[in-house]
C-alpha cells in the first residue's frame, strides 16, 4: 500500500525474516498444504491453517490481491510418509478398516464425509475460503503426466513396485531442510519395508503400483495411485503457475514433503518452485506434539460441538482466538484454561460490538472522540501482523481499542460509528469478532430441495439394503444432479447443497 507497509515473514529456505515480495507486485500467489481427510481434523491442524488465513488477511489489508489455493489430500498419504521413501499403508484405506471406518460404505464415502466436516469447521472458525480447493483424486491425470515427464527427463525410474524420483538427479535436494547426508536419510527408513530395487535410499515414490488398492487408477506404469508429495507440486503449478510467492504448512512438512515437492517441481520446470516457505510450529499438548498417532489431541468437534452431542460447546471464535494467540513460529502449549480465558475476551468484544450498535441507534450528539485514536490502534495491530505475524502483539493492541471504547461512556453517535468501522477492520484482520448477522449462508437451507432429496435418499437406502449397488449409485447421481452432496455418516445419510469450487 505504502512504504510503511512492508510485510516481513520468516523464510525457511533462507532462514531469515524477509520482506514478502510477490513476483507480480500486489498479487500474492499462495499454496497451503491442506488436511488428509481420513478422520476429524485436530486443533493443531487448524493452528497451521490459521497461519495461512492470517497471511491472506494481512496481504489484503495492505491492498494486495490474493490467489489462495489449499488442497484436500484424499488419496496417497501413506502411514510411513514421515520417512522419505513413502512406504506403509494408505491412511485412507487404513481408516476404512478402523472402528469408525466401518460406518462407511467405501473409502470414497469416508473421504467425502471428512471433507465436508472439514468445510463446516473451516467455516465455523471463520477461515477465508480459498479461491480453489483442489482434491488430489480429481487431479490424477496431471499427476500421471508429471510422472511421465520426470521419467522422460531421467529424474524418475520404474521398478516392479512403483515409480521413484531419483534424488541424486536433483542436486538441490536438501536445500530447504538442510538434510543433505545420504546415510542419515537412509537410516530414517531403515525399519520400514523397502523396495530393494530402489537405486538410492532417499528416492521417494511418485507412483505406487497396487492393483488391489481401494483407490486406484490406470496409468502407463500399471494400476495404482500417486505418491503424496506429487499432488501438491502438481496442483500448485496447475492453479498458480511454475513459481509461487508463498507455500505454507506445518513444521513436520519441511522434510520430507516440501523437500520432495521442490525436487519434483524444479526438475519439471527448471525454475524456482517457491519464493517464500512458511512453516507453523507445532501446537503442543503437555509438552508433546499434538498428533493423532499420540492420541493427545482435541479435535475441533470435541471442543465446538454442543454438549448435547458430546462436545464442550466452546464458541468456535474463542477457539480461533486461542489458536492464534501464540506466535506461529514458536511452539504453543494448548490448555483448556487458555481456551476459557480466550472465550472471556471474545465475549468482551461481542459486548462492545453490541454497545456500539446501540450507541449508533441512540445517536447522541457530539464530536468524534474515537476515530483518530482507533485509527492509530488499527495501524499498530496491522504493523504487528506485518512483523512476521506477531499475533500476541496484534491481539494486545486491538484490546487497547476495546478499552478505549469502554472508557468513552456514553458513546456518542459519531464516536460509535468510528468504533464500528474500527471493529469491522480489526475483524477483517483477525476474524474472531462475532458479526451481527449469521456470517455465512446456511448450507443446509432448504430451497425446496428437501422433499425430492429425502425421497431419493430413502430409495437409495432401500437399494443399498437390497445390495443393489448399481441402482444405489444411479440414485446418488440423481441426487447430486440436484446440486447437493450426500454423506453416509454413522448417524444415517445427510445432505447439503454442493459448494462449487471456482476455477
Ligand atoms: P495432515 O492432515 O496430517 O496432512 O496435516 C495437515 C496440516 O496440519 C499440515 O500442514 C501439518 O503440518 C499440520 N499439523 C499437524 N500436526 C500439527 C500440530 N500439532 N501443530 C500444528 N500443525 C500441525
Ligand atoms: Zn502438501
Amino acid at each position: 500500500m505504502t512504504d510503511k507497509h512492508t510485510f516481513r515473514l520468516y523464510n525457511t529456505l533462507t532462514r531469515q525474516v524477509e520482506p514478502l515480495a510477490p513476483a507480480v507486485p500486489g498479487l500474492l500467489a499462495m499454496y497451503a498444504c491442506g488436511p488428509t481427510v481420513y478422520s476429524f481434523a485436530h486443533i493443531g491442524n487448524f493452528r497451521t491453517f490459521l497461519t495461512s488465513d492470517l497471511i491472506i488477511r494481512t496481504a489484503r489489508a495492505i491492498g494486495w490481491n490474493t490467489r489462495y489455493v489449499t488442497n484436500v489430500t484424499d488419496v496417497g498419504h501413506l502411514t510411513e510418509d514421515d520417512f522419505a521413501d513413502a512406504s506403509g499403508e494408505d491412511k485412507m484405506a487404513r481408516a476404512l478398516r478402523s472402528k469408525e471406518g466401518q460406518h462407511f460404505a467405501n473409502v470414497w464415502d469416508l473421504a467425502r464425509y471428512y471433507t465436508n466436516v472439514l468445510l463446516d469447521e473451516w467455516n465455523a472458525l471463520n477461515l477465508l475460503e480459498p479461491d480453489v480447493r483442489p482434491r488430489a483424486t480429481e487431479h490424477i491425470t496431471p499427476q500421471i503426466d508429471a510422472v511421465e515427464r520426470l521419467m522422460a527427463s531421467g529424474h524418475a525410474y520404474e521398478t516392479e513396485q512403483g515409480v521413484y524420483f531419483h534424488v541424486p538427479s536433483f542436486p538441490g535436494y536438501g536445500k530447504l531442510s538442510g538434510n543433505q547426508d545420504a546415510d542419515l536419510l537412509g537410516q530414517g527408513v531403515r525399519d520400514v519395508i523397502q523396495d530393494t530395487e530402489k537405486r538410492d535410499p532417499r528416492d521417494f515414490a511418485l507412483w505406487k503400483k497396487d492393483p488391489h488398492h481401494l483407490m486406484q487408477w490406470y496409468s502407463p506404469f500399471g494400476k495404482g495411485f500417486p505418491g503424496w508429495h506429487l499432488e501438491c507440486s502438481v496442483m500448485s503449478m496447475t492453479y498458480l503457475g511454475d513459481t509461487i510467492d508463498v507455500h505454507a504448512g506445518g513444521e513436520d512438512l519441511i522434510f520430507p514433503h516440501h523437500e520432495c515437492e521442490i525436487a519434483q517441481a524444479e526438475s519439471l520446470t527448471g525454475r524456482p518452485f517457491v519464493r517464500h516457505w512458511v512453516h507453523t510450529r507445532f501446537l503442543m499438548s503437555e509438552g508433546e506434539k499434538m498428533s493423532k498417532s499420540r492420541g493427545n489431541y482435541y479435535t475441533i468437534r470435541d471442543l465446538i460441538a454442543p454438549e448435547s452431542e458430546g462436545g464442550r460447546g466452546v464458541d468456535p471464535l474463542a477457539l480461533r482466538y486461542a489458536l492464534i494467540s501464540g506466535k506461529y513460529r514458536e511452539r504453543f502449549n494448548f490448555t483448556l484454561r487458555h481456551l476459557r480465558d480466550s472465550a472471556r475476551i471474545v465475549q468482551r468484544y461481542t459486548e462492545v460490538a453490541r454497545g456500539i450498535r446501540e450507541a449508533v441507534e441512540h445517536d447522541l450528539p457530539g464530536p468524534d472522540h474515537a476515530g483518530p485514536r482507533l485509527d492509530a490502534v488499527y495501524e499498530e495491530t496491522l504493523q504487528a501482523l506485518l512483523d512476521d505475524l506477531n499475533t500476541p502483539v496484534a491481539l494486545a493492541s486491538s484490546l487497547k481499542g476495546i478499552k478505549l471504547i469502554q472508557g468513552m461512556q456514553p458513546l456518542n453517535g459519531a464516536s460509535a460509528r468510528s468504533a464500528g468501522r474500527w471493529l469491522e477492520k480489526t475483524n477483517g484482520l483477525l476474524g474472531f469478532i462475532a458479526a451481527e448477522e449469521p456470517r455465512k449462508k446456511d448450507m443446509h437451507a432448504d430451497d425446496g430441495l428437501a422433499e425430492p432429496v429425502d425421497q431419493l435418499i430413502a430409495e437409495r437406502n432401500e437399494a443399498r439394503k437390497a445390495k443393489d449397488y448399481a441402482l444405489a449409485d444411479r440414485l446418488r447421481e440423481q441426487i447430486e444432479a440436484l446440486g447437493v452432496e450426500i454423506m453416509d455418516t454413522p448417524d444415517g445419510t445427510r445432505w447439503r447443497k454442493r459448494v462449487d469450487v471456482p476455477l
